[in-house]
């Protein structure tokens, strides 16, 4: 019997080890750093050998196949050790992927995901196909390949997925956009990051679809790169050559496979950024046969996902909005050009390398101030302090939005959209927005 080994005891790596377990390998995983009780307890109840606080090498680099949860670095020892011995490692996602001829519907990009993966799988349930939501969001692959047997997956993928994918294909592949993030695991090189997102395509074939958003620049120079044979299907904001999805005189137009069209205004997501994901789910939604009515309803009461631009409140007529999944400047780049009144901009916290170039005349043209929220804020002060806006320090949730509520004037928005990682005063981004939208529901009552 061949052996599998997981490394990761989170939502990835347990299902992992439910589908391995099921196709008859022995398996044993491992975490290095505690595997939370929920997971311990559907792991016994499944008899799968784990272990946590540490790795074992010797029940690890026997492994036929390591099946490897996306947030473990590809530098860590354990890792590398077994590189080193050849042992072949995948992700979950590859791995589940060998297991089920459903159809894959993936998207990545370094913003958008989420929105856009939730937006497919909104219109697909709609519309009553048998789909599962995977990834990056939802449970796990492997576990509902597994156990519930979907004929549609809808599946975020990050760029650490991809990273471990050979031979998994897509049927609809969808490429968001690429900009600068994680750099810090890819070596500090772009050029890795971009390789990465790129995997989307590998081995998709004339009957498959690659629908991507036609004016990235990064998306057109590597696709000059690759011999693609799977069916273009590029967006844009207007009308070119070739774009099957476009806003024009007001209507929001998709021409392939059947034309459908509606009202921009009846969009539910508001906003550049959201138009380019409204575009692709609603091509990828049609790639799969879904009715036009149904595209266009779903893409009218979409309800959205929390904490990207999602309005908390209006107090004393400030409206607050949450965009704490703004973790790197583009994300915050199309928050801050959503916005069509003054901001107050709540930016800080775990900086990635961050360069505020890209949003510099924007926060000219749109900020009345600026709050800082981070352990360290030198950074923000040495790049935003000259700029003559009003700037203000905080380092905690509560003075931050007791400031911006000071500073904000009838009319103005107060964004929330930090371009930083949550980790220096918060647990993670969830933890950051919600307790944003605590203290704003609580002005709401005073
Ligand atoms: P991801 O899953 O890729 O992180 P999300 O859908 O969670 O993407 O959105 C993250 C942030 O990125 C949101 O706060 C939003 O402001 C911004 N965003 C969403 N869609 C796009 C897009 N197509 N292009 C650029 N920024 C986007």
């Amino acid at each position: 019997m061949s052996k599998i080994v997981i490394l990761g005891g989170g939502e990835s790596g347990w299902g992992a080890a439910v589908l391995a377990q099921k196709k008859g390998f022995e398996v044993f995983l491992s975490d290095s750093g505690n595997i939370s009780t929920k997971y311990k307890n559907l792991l016994n109840q499944y008899n799968i050998n784990w272990e946590d606080g540490g790795h074992s090498e010797r029940m690890i680099l026997d492994a036929d196949e390591v099946i490897k949860s996306p947030g473990i670095p590809n530098e860590a020892p354990i890792v590398a050790k077994l590189r080193s011995l050849g042992v072949p490692i995948i992700s979950e996602i590859e791995f589940a992927g060998r297991y089920t001829n459903a159809k894959m519907l993936c998207i990545t990009g370094s913003n958008g995901k989420t929105t856009t993966t939730s937006l497919i799988y909104h219109i697909l349930k709609t519309a009553g196909y048998n789909v599962g939501l995977a990834g990056n969001i939802g449970r796990s692959l492997a576990f509902q390949v597994a156990e519930e047997h979907f004929d549609y997956y809808v599946i975020e993928l990050s760029s650490f997925q991809l990273d471990n994918m050979y031979d998994f294909k897509a049927d609809v592949a969808v490429l968001l956009n690429i900009t600068p993030d994680h750099l810090d695991r890819y070596g500090n090189e772009m050029q890795n990051y971009v390789d990465a997102k790129m995997r989307i395509l590998q081995n998709q074939t004339e009957d498959d679809a690659f629908v991507y958003w036609q004016d990235d620049p990064i998306i057109s120079r590597e696709l000059k790169k690759y011999g693609v044979k799977s069916h273009l299907c590029p967006f844009s904001e207007i009308k070119k050559n070739g774009t099957i999805g476009y806003l024009e005189d007001g209507q929001f137009e998709i021409e392939y496979p059947v034309q459908i069209n509606m009202e921009q205004e009846s969009l539910a997501l508001q906003g550049k950024h959201n138009l380019y994901n409204s575009l692709a789910a609603g091509i990828s939604a049609n790639l799969v046969g879904v009715k036009g009515n149904i595209i266009c309803q779903c893409l009218h009461d979409f309800k959205g996902v929390e904490h990207r631009l999602e309005k908390v409140a209006t107090v004393d007529d400030v409206l607050y909005i949450n965009d704490s999944k703004a973790t790197n400047v583009d994300a915050c780049y199309y928050a801050l050009e959503s916005v069509k009144t003054p901001v107050v901009l709540i930016l800080g916290g775990k900086d990635k390398g961050n360069d505020y170039n890209e949003i510099k005349d924007l926060v000219r043209e749109k900020c009345r101030a600026i709050v800082f929220l981070g352990a360290d804020n030198s950074k923000l002060h040495n790049f935003f302090d000259d700029m003559g806006i009003t700037i203000s320090d905080t380092h905690s949730m509560p003075d931050c939005v007791a400031e911006c509520h000071r500073l904000a004037k009838p009319g103005d928005t107060v964004l929330l959209s930090p371009c930083c990682a949550s980790f220096d005063l918060f647990n993670n981004m969830a933890e950051r927005g919600r307790m944003f939208k605590d203290l704003v529901h609580q002005l709401e009552k005073r």
